[in-house]
């Protein structure tokens, strides 16, 4: 199936892709898939070759990791709402790339300052998916609210959680915990939401 989400889904949906480097230098985007009721989210770092050929998030061998962990832990995939903090795919490696994100922003702010000049600066891409992320948990949010139950999310990885919590977090450090999150936004400003790291998945899954 050929991926047709484009960029100006993404956008529609809160991604700041106008701002993002990885609309130049990435491949993607993958929308994000599950049931708009969904009231538990699983988070990925970023889709890998095979989802962006394929254009779904979580398949390969990410995804049968993904199903095995979700059946050990009781529920179906088709129940649950399955994204990424990012949805395009870095060239080289995300950690990599966006660390030349920041210093290409600090060389340009140099630059800039030397030229008399607004610096041009690009968004970490984290933070230009970020938005959508946010608003794909509030609804998930909203969703078990509304029939008494608490939401549940759960980073796979290091970005996942700092896409969560907007914290720089050790996801060894919190795997298998729960962390009480509450997001920023203004319309999920009063709901609590449970975070939870995979014990399974860990790095692992996205790779
Ligand atoms: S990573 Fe997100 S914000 Fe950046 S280009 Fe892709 S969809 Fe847009």
């Amino acid at each position: 199936m050929p991926n047709e989400f484009t960029y100006d889904d993404a956008e529609r949906i809160g991604c700041k892709c106008s701002a993002c480097p990885l609309r130049l230098d990435g491949q993607g985007p993958v929308a994000p898939e599950g049931p708009a009721t969904a009231t538990y989210a699983i988070i990925g770092e970023a889709p890998g070759p095979k989802e962006i050929s394929v254009g779904r998030p979580f398949i390969g061998p990410s995804g049968v990791l993904l199903n095995d962990m979700l059946e050990a832990a009781g529920r179906q995939r088709e129940h649950v709402w399955v994204t990424n903090a990012v949805l395009c795919l870095a060239p080289g490696d995300l950690h990599r790339y966006r660390a030349s994100v920041r210093l290409d922003n600090k060389n340009e702010k140099k630059a800039a300052k030397k030229e008399n000049r607004e610096p041009e600066i690009v968004l970490d891409p984290v933070t230009a998916c970020r938005p959508r992320l946010l608003a794909e948990l509030e609804r998930v949010a909203r969703n078990a609210k509304l029939i008494g139950l608490r939401p549940v999310v759960t980073p796979t990885g290091g970005v996942s959680l700092e896409a969560i919590t907007g914290k720089k977090l050790s996801i060894m450090r919190w795997r298998g915990s729960e962390i009480r999150a509450t997001l920023e936004t203004k319309r999920a400003a009063e709901a609590t939401k449970n975070v939870i790291p995979a014990a399974r998945l860990g790095r692992r899954a996205n790779v």
